[in-house]
C-alpha cells in the first residue's frame, strides 16, 4: 500500500516517523523506570535486609535469563511459523521482521540502536510494574524486583546478542562473550539458518534451545496447533514447496528486493 506519511531515513534504511518516535520514547522510559525501579528495590531492601542476600540476587539474575530464553524462542518460534506479515500491529510489528530475517539475515546489523532496541524496550515496560506488584516476604520481595528488573534487559539484550551473532566485525570482549556462550553465538544460531528455519529458535543465550528440542516442546505445541486450526506451520509449509519443487518464499508472504 503506497503511503505519504513521513518517513525516517538510518543508515539508507526508511521508515515511518511515528514508529521511530514511540522506538526513542520507548527506550526514554526503560531506561527511567530501570533507574526509579532499582533505586526503590536498594531501599526497599535497606530497610529489612533478608537472609541469603547475594544468592537471592543471583537466583533472580539467572532465572531471568533462562526466561528471556525461552520467551525470545517462544515469540520467535510463533513469528516463524504462525500468523502472516500483513495481519495488523503484530504482522508489522512481529511476524515480517522474523521472516524477513530468513531472506536477509544481515539486514539486522545495519539497524542502529533506536530501531534494533526500541521494541523491546517497549514490551519491557510492564516488567517495570511487575517488580513491585505483590507484597510479599522480604527474601520473595528482593527476588520478585530482581527477576522482573533483570529480565526486562535481557529481553532488551536480546536483539543486539541476535545482531552481534550475524555481524562479521565485532569487538574482542563481544565475541568472548559469545566464545564462552554467556551470549548467543554466531555458530549455535546459524543453525537456525539452514532451511527450513526450525531449530534453535531461543537467541537470548540458545542455553534453553538443548532443553526445549529434548522435551519436543516446540513439536508438541505445533501438533495441537494444526489440529485445532487445520493449518500446517510455516517451516512445514516451507518444506512442503521445496519438495513439490516451487520456490518456498512467495508463501511466506514476504517479498525481499
Ligand atoms: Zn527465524
Ligand atoms: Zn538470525
Amino acid at each position: 500500500m503506497a503511503s505519504n506519511q513521513p518517513t525516517h531515513t538510518v543508515k539508507g534504511y526508511t521508515y515511518s516517523v511515528w514508529l521511530r518516535y514511540l522506538e526513542l520514547t520507548s527506550i526514554a522510559s526503560f531506561m527511567s523506570l530501570t533507574l526509579i525501579s532499582v533505586t526503590l528495590l536498594v531501599r526497599q531492601t535497606a530497610e529489612a535486609p533478608p537472609a541469603g542476600l547475594g544468592w537471592i540476587i543471583a537466583g533472580g539474575f539467572l532465572a531471568a535469563l533462562l526466561f528471556a530464553d525461552f520467551a525470545s524462542g517462544f515469540v520467535h518460534w510463533a513469528a516463524d511459523n504462525w500468523g502472516a506479515p500483513t495481519w495488523p500491529v503484530l504482522g508489522s510489528a512481529f511476524i515480517r521482521p522474523f521472516r524477513e530475517h530468513h531472506t536477509d539475515a544481515e539486514d539486522i546489523t545495519r539497524h542502529d540502536f533506536v530501531e534494533l532496541n526500541g521494541n523491546n524496550c517497549l514490551v519491557s515496560l510492564p516488567t517495570f510494574w511487575m517488580a513491585f506488584a505483590f507484597e510479599l516476604t522480604p527474601g520473595w520481595r528482593l527476588f520478585q524486583g530482581v527477576f522482573w528488573i533483570c529480565l526486562a534487559w535481557w529481553v532488551l539484550g536480546t536483539n543486539q546478542f541476535h545482531a552481534w551473532a550475524h555481524s562479521p566485525k565485532l569487538a574482542w570482549p563481544v565475541r568472548w562473550l559469545q566464545r564462552t556462550r554467556l551470549i548467543l553465538s554466531r555458530e549455535h544460531h546459524d543453525v537456525h539458518h539452514e532451511f527450513p528455519h526450525n531449530r534453535n529458535y531461543c537467541i537470548t543465550t540458545g542455553w534453553m534451545n538443548p532443553l526445549l528440542r529434548g522435551v519436543r516442546f516446540f513439536e508438541l505445541l505445533e501438533w495441537g496447533l494444526e489440529r485445532v486450526t487445520g493449518v500446517q506451520p510455516m517451516h512445514r509449509q516451507l518444506s512442503g514447496a521445496r519438495l513439490e519443487g516451487k520456490d518456498p518464499w512467495p508463501i511466506d508472504g514476504v517479498e525481499v528486493a
